[in-house]
């Protein structure tokens, strides 16, 4: 395992994210390989952490003065053994091919144990939508989507949204595949309700990651009703997280943006959300504003010099990081145990280091990672491709029940997992585990491809 580790690391030395993601999912399969030297023999870690493909290339788009500006596009296809390569798009400048590819290992596993027919891939660029017109977001996407329609499809590799890329960027982009290509298909998810997209979708994330969390209470004959929880992020994820909360009857303290938190003492209620959702997909403006129209939250900004995240070290009973990878270190895993946190929903992908992961297990509390808990978002675009296929639409009701069976199902397949191999509760093996073998097998039965 250590050789394998290092090895790794050799070979990309940069790519500290794949690593770390590596690492989590190499520790929780030790048993099962242990179990079947024959996954040694036909070196399945070997393959399954090299991706099938890379696709690297240049974006240059030119901004409202003329200015012509390049930026670096990514499209990892790491996994097609069980599906299409499926995974969202992000647009960021900390975009590096080691965070594509950790994202995309991720996706491999998450895809796996949404029970669907779907591969790991994931994309995106190093630019930063934050402070460009709607022309130039425009005008990037079709430079973008320049090159990438030439290696997607909607039997072939099938893009979402991700941090920086929601519905404005997939309509650019959805627009200028289907002028390359002359075709209308499900190529991208997360489309406009009027052509192509599925209801639910935006909010499949965050409503998928608090149905999680339910299950995960429900085991200890508890539910959401009264808990208090600590939200990080104000996108897509935090936005139908923070929804669902309410819905069961929790209370919602904090949302955040990279600039700052805020914490609203009194609760943020659906009005104070609809504010919330009107100042970031409208007026794309920051967190801090909250505070102008509700003085009696705190806003906090961001302090470099911290080794914590004050937003964590609030008086809580649930968290649910929805921003960013590694947005919880160790020191805010122990403020969290000491304000008396024991449900940790991560609707970000990888959002606490290998540490503060430890921590949570170590304390024995409800902790579910990313993989399974968020993955109600790439399942719903599942649902969003079979609706496609069929050329169908289903209704709200209908999609929102699948979601819920999905998550259940995802709960039950990890609490099964973990049980076989003597790890009881542990959510991170059983569903590095679960996702891990269903992938592998498919690889096994495919030959050495
Ligand atoms: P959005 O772009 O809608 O929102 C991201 C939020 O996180 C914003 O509030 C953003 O603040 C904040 N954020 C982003 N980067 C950082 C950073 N480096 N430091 C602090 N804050 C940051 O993205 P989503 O809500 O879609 O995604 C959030 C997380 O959920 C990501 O980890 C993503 O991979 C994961 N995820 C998303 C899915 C989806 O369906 N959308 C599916 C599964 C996982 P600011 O506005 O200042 O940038």
């Amino acid at each position: 395992m250590e050789q394998f580790m290092k090895n790794v690391v050799e070979k990309d030395p940069n790519e500290k994210e794949f690593h770390q993601a590596v690492k989590e999912v190499l520790v929780s399969v030790k048993p099962v390989l242990d179990r079947h030297p024959e996954y040694g023999r036909a070196a399945v870690l070997e393959r399954i952490i090299e991706p099938e493909r890379v696709i690297l290339f240049r974006v240059p788009w030119m901004d409202d003065e003329g200015q012509v500006h390049v930026n670096r596009g990514f499209r990892v296809e790491m996994n097609s053994a069980i599906g299409p390569y499926k995974g969202g798009l992000r647009f960021h400048p900390s975009v590096n091919l080691g965070i594509m590819k950790f994202l995309a290992f991720e996706q491999v596993f998450k895809n796996s144990l949404t029970t669907l027919s779907m591969g790991g891939g994931k994309g995106g660029s190093d630019f930063n939508p934050k402070g460009k017109s709607d022309n130039e977001i425009m005008r990037f996407c079709q430079s973008f989507m320049n090159e990438l329609h030439r290696h997607i499809g909607p039997n072939t590799d099938i893009p979402a949204g991700d941090i920086g890329v929601g519905a404005r960027e997939i309509g650019y982009l959805f627009g200028m595949y289907k002028k390359l290509k002359n075709e209308f298909t499900g190529v991208l998810t997360g489309k406009s309700l009027n052509w192509g997209g599925s209801l639910i979708r935006p909010e499949a994330t965050g409503y998928g990651c608090v149905y999680f969390a339910s299950e995960m209470l429900a085991t200890r004959n508890d539910n959401l009703e009264n808990k208090t929880c600590l939200v990080s992020g104000s996108g897509n994820v935090a936005q139908f997280t923070t929804e669902k909360i309410l819905h069961l009857g929790g209370r919602v303290v904090t949302l955040s943006d990279s600039s700052g938190y805020i914490y609203d003492e009194e609760g943020i209620d659906a009005d104070k959300l609809e504010f919330v959702k009107h100042l970031k997909n409208i007026k794309r403006e920051r967190i801090k504003l909250y505070t102008d129209e509700y003085p009696a939250a705190v806003y906090t900004p961001v302090d470099a010099s911290l080794d914590y995240n004050p937003l964590w070290n609030h008086k809580a009973d649930c968290a649910f990081p929805s921003a960013t990878e590694n947005e919880i270190n160790e020191n805010d895993a122990r403020n969290l145990i000491k304000n008396g946190v024991f449900v940790i929903g991560e609707g970000a992908n990888m959002p606490s280091t290998p540490e503060a992961v430890d921590i949570f297990v170590d304390n024995k509390i409800l902790y579910a990672p990313g993989k399974a808990a968020n993955a109600g978002g790439v399942a719903v675009s599942g649902l969003e491709m079979a609706q496609n296929s069929m050329r169908l639409n289903w209704p709200a009701e209908e999609v929102n029940s699948r979601l819920k069976i999905i998550m259940k199902s995802i709960h039950q397949t990890c609490l099964e997992a973990a049980e076989e191999y003597d790890k009881t509760g542990d959510y991170v093996t059983g569903a590095n585990i679960a996702g891990f073998l269903k992938v592998v097998n498919a690889m096994l039965d495919q030959g050495l491809v």
